[in-house]
């Protein structure tokens, strides 16, 4: 069995549940492994996403577990590292200003014209993520319920993210949440970070494992499957705490 000096996990439905804190057990599980190997958490969400889910959940161990901790949000087109006591973006990949301004104008536009622009929102329809603009078809902070209510089929949201996605060729247009439209540089997605990572830590791909719950082909994990990377495929954070409490002694034992 190949060395494993890095155990990267994806966060919804591997680390925690979906947009929720991580459970007190996985929590300790992971402060154990971080004892043994360091980990990378990589997730298409925001870096405010992975300390609400994880980071504040992690047992109070002092800055020594934080510090084996890489971060990657937005599929490593940002990077977090704790240093100095404190969260430090070591760099993030913005769009250009001209990338912003003309994916701002067209997912505008293109709402506008489709009939898809409410004038009754919870918060801002648009948002500046720096790496990644989003559209929420009823503002950031709009109720699952009312959410779900405003496109049942994803039907609006995919004529939306077409219209938009021939005005900007040149950048990827993706369905996000359920009201919710992403528009990233091309070829951004978990093989891409990890790539990163194993140039920014000096750690081979060959050495890494890396665990996730949507590693079918049609699932955001299998870019990092069809990368080569050895891969783990859970069903659920209760799935990955069994793995990752027999894979401790293992690690252990070869170290
Ligand atoms: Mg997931």
């Amino acid at each position: 069995m190949p060395e494993t000096r890095l155990v990267a996990f994806d966060l919804d439905d591997t680390l925690a549940p979906s947009k929720s804190p991580m459970d007190p057990r996985m929590s300790q599980i992971l402060a154990d492994l971080l004892d043994v190997v360091p980990v990378c958490i990589i997730s298409g969400g925001q870096f405010a996403q992975f300390k609400m889910q994880a980071i504040d959940n992690l047992p109070k161990a002092g800055s020594a577990h934080l510090e084996r901790l890489h971060l990657m949000p937005t599929c490593g087109t940002q990077y977090f590292r704790f240093e100095n006591d404190a969260w430090e973006q070591v760099y993030a990949e913005n769009l250009t200003e001209d990338e912003k301004s003309r994916a701002l104008a067209a997912v505008e536009a293109r709402a506008k014209e489709l009939g898809f622009w409410e004038s009754d929102t919870w918060g801002p329809i648009l948002e500046d993520r720096g790496s990644q603009i989003t559209f929420s078809a009823l503002g950031q902070a709009a109720p699952v319920a009312a959410k779900q209510a405003w496109d049942p089929t994803g039907e609006k949201k995919n004529t939306l993210r077409e219209a938009v996605a021939a005005d900007i060729p040149d950048l990827e247009v993706r369905s996000g949440g359920s009201t919710s439209v992403d528009i990233t540089r091309k070829g951004i997605d978990k093989a891409y970070g990890m790539k990163k990572l194993a140039e920014l830590t000096g750690i081979p791909l060959d050495d890494m494992l890396f665990v996730g719950d949507r590693l079918d082909e049609n699932g955001n994990d299998y870019p990092v499957k069809a990368l080569g990377v050895r891969c783990e495929a859970v069903d659920g954070w209760e799935d990955t705490a069994r793995f990752i409490e027999a894979l401790i002694p293992q690690l252990r034992a070869a170290a």
